[in-house]
């Protein structure tokens, strides 16, 4: 039976650039509705810009602009974002629109009547001058434990002490620099500590949805169970009332009947998912929202809503945000997917390191989201983990896997098609295509993709791919196309490789879903879906050229954009100090710079100058003399890459060409090209021989059985 399924992503701030960090998340959910869709499930997936808040409008002042400018600017950035890294929403929407309006007034209005909302006076720091309330962050002060000046007024950055910004020492206001003052105000709060919704949530979190699935990751669910505590038990009840008013000015929607008072963010940011699906369903006509969010309908309906959202707003989607629902008579959500924080290079990520990369500098700098997508996807594994992003590990992954396995299939065997059958397939060997097919059950990934655990699904899916590489390995097309006779066999061989090639494809699409449409134009197959049994592709059937689909990533594309990121750095608008300490740091880094090179002298050298020789796995698939030369042999060599590279070895008094046809050798692939008299040379091959380069013979080198061209020898 097929699903339908509303997906969000957590609502980013409409305050500051989309980061790597934050498309870790929007990765998994974009993969993970790919997947659903192509099982024939339908998926509305949707998300919008949190607009509202003290820090949109005091940023819109400060730039001279209304917050409405602001986020209509901001909403285009992201969403050129989301959609340059392929996480294709339906609808983008914003949390400042008359649905969100709409919703969160109905919300309020519902939780009014169940009698969950109440009204307080609070104390809290005013700024006399600014003559606003000032939110935690914009209070700082000395800090009340260690003393560290300059804190904010929420926790300290020195010693970690959380307390409230009544306690700090000498407070003053961020925003005009006055001494705040404490004020009385009228505020309007949720009641989460009220025992129905303390009842309600200590089976919610703990429940599994219709489907059986865990609402909440195991470990979500235990930190929920920190703060509900069991029933029964005295005092254990740790929920506190959610404040949902602020005070004007403020950015948002007034309350109702309430002059004066806006909802807070946590109010009306979640309502946000609604508001955008609803907006969705006005611009399509065919979609039934309330079959989605009224709590009765969507139960007859058997509609799900799932939720991918990052572990620092866990609090909010796994308390505040059902039992708001539950008790407003909507429909509480069928499961939270909830990832960790993004780590680059085990660490924090670090403006001053260069690792705090936008998703704007990776597209610019040139870099392919194809393989943060794929690299992302090796390391979830449907559990809030952090994810680390080691970028040596991501330029080996995705050379190694993608490059070097996967399109290196249909790089090898393509041509042929084109060049000797018209473009045109032959019938696939049914033995190798039914070896191919029992070697995994197409289950196994369908699961880890359905438990996000894409990790797993890619791994197996590789594993595919090394069998597939394999049978081209054996089979060697290249050796068949010099044989006479042999055309049945080789049009044999690179129509089953073809067909192998598609069926990785369709199971890499929900990572790769650029790459896929690529090799969907090429292959001239229609979109590709899941299903259960495979058909060779049929003979006869006729393939486009093929052309390139994928490069290599090289370190110094990697370097470019840390130091990219490093530069955005600088202050928009620098203060001259700010300039002269920066082009201070320039210098003290070049010194550092000279002084590291001039060590370089000595006898050892590091590993990083070792790593920057990028020693490459290559298969030789031509070789010939060289009219005129004596000494040299002309190879081509393919590395994993769209076509071989020319390279002339002074191997001619050691090998007959012939005999190296097929051969895996070592390659180096970064020398710089060099141009000579018989062409240009791309690379070196590595041979062994004495110091005299004579005496002793000439040996090439070979990897073990299993090295595959394209892999990194280090
Ligand atoms: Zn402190």
């Amino acid at each position: 039976m097929s699903r339908k399924i509303l997906v969000t992503n957590a609502l980013p701030y409409a305050n500051g650039d989309i980061h790597l960090g934050h498309l870790v998340g929007y990765i998994q959910g974009d993969i993970w509705v790919r997947y659903q869709r192509m099982r024939g499930n339908t998926v509305h997936y949707v998300c919008a810009d949190d607009t509202h808040g003290t820090p949109i409008m005091l940023r819109a002042e400060k730039e001279g602009i209304t917050p409405e400018t602001l986020i209509g600017r901001v909403h285009g950035e992201h969403l050129r974002d989301f959609t340059d890294f392929g996480v294709g929403f339906d609808n983008y929407h914003s949390t400042h629109s008359e649905e969100n309006r709409a919703y969160a007034e109905e919300v309020y209005k519902r939780l009014t009547a169940a009698k969950l909302i109440e009204t307080r006076s609070i104390e809290q720091f005013y700024d006399p001058v600014k003559e606003m309330f000032l939110p935690d962050r914009f209070i700082k002060g000395e800090c009340p434990k260690c003393g560290a000046a300059d804190q904010y007024g929420d926790n300290c950055e020195v010693c970690g002490a959380a307390y409230a910004p009544t306690e700090l020492k000498n407070p003053y206001s961020a925003v005009s620099g006055a001494k705040p003052v404490l004020r009385t105000s009228e505020h309007y709060f949720f009641r989460l500590s009220d025992p129905r919704a303390v009842a309600f949530l200590r089976e919610w979190t703990r429940g599994t949805n219709a489907a059986g699935t865990r609402r909440l990751q195991a470990e979500a669910a235990n930190k929920m169970k920190e703060w509900l505590g069991e029933a029964g038990q005295e005092g254990e009840n740790t929920l506190s009332d959610w404040d949902i008013s602020r005070d004007a000015p403020y950015f948002g929607f007034e309350i109702p009947g309430a002059p004066g008072k806006y909802f807070y963010v946590w109010l009306d940011a979640p309502i946000g998912y609604l508001a955008s699906f609803r907006n969705l369903a006005d611009k399509r006509g065919d979609i039934v929202v309330e079959d989605f969010v009224e709590a009765a309908r969507a139960e007859a309906a058997g509609t799900e809503m799932v939720h991918f959202i990052g572990k620092d707003i866990l609090y909010f989607h796994a308390l505040f945000w059902p039992a708001m629902l539950q008790f407003a008579g909507l429909r509480t959500p069928s499961q939270l997917c909830v990832n960790g924080f993004l780590t680059v290079d085990g660490a924090k990520m670090s403006k001053s390191r260069g690792t705090f990369i936008t998703a704007r500098s990776y597209v610019t700098q040139g870099l392919n989201p194809e393989w943060l997508r794929y690299y992302f996807a090796t390391k979830s594994n449907g559990t809030m983990e952090d994810v680390d992003l080691n970028l040596d590990d991501m330029i080996a992954k995705v050379n190694s896997d993608l490059v070097g396995k996967y399109v290196n299939i249909a790089s090898r065997c393509a041509g042929f098609i084109t060049k000797r059958f018209g473009g045109k397939l032959g019938t696939a060997d049914a033995a190798a295509t039914a070896a191919f097919k029992s070697a995994f059950e197409a289950g196994t990934i369908a699961q880890a993709y359905e438990e996000r655990d894409y990790g797993r699904a890619l791994r197996e899916i590789m594993h595919l791919a090394d069998l597939a590489n394999q049978y081209v390995n054996d089979q060697k097309p290249w050796e068949l196309a010099k044989q006479e006779g042999r055309e049945a066999d080789l049009h044999v061989v690179c129509s089953t490789a073809l067909t192998l090639f598609r069926d990785l494809t369709l199971y890499l699409k929900p990572v790769l879903p650029t790459l896929a449409a690529k090799v969907e134009a090429f292959l001239a197959i229609g979109t590709l879906g899941w299903q259960g049994e495979w058909q060779a592709l049929p003979a006869g059937h006729a393939v486009n050229v093929y052309a390139h689909l994928m490069t290599r990533v090289e370190r110094k594309q990697i370097d470019a954009l840390l130091e990219a990121n490093r530069e955005s750095l600088a202050p928009a608008a620098a203060a001259p100090a700010a300039k002269t300490a920066s082009s201070q740091q320039r210098h003290a880094k070049k010194q550092q710079h000279e002084a590291q090179a001039a060590e370089t002298a000595s006898p050892h050298i590091s590993i990083d100058d070792f790593t920057k020789v990028d020693l490459r796995i290559a298969r030789i698939v031509g070789a010939e003399h060289v009219d005129g030369a004596d000494k040299l042999i002309r190879l081509q060599l393919d590395i994993g890459e769209d076509k071989p590279r020319q390279v002339f070895a002074g191997i001619k008094s050691a090998y007959d060409p012939a005999a190296l046809v097929g051969r895996l050798t070592v390659m180096v692939a970064n020398l710089a090209p060099r141009k000579m008299k018989f062409g240009m040379s791309e690379g070196m091959v590595l041979a062994a021989s004495d110091a005299d380069g004579k005496t002793g013979g000439l040996y090439i080198l070979s990897p073990d059985a299993g090295a595959v061209a394209g892999m990194r020898v280090k």
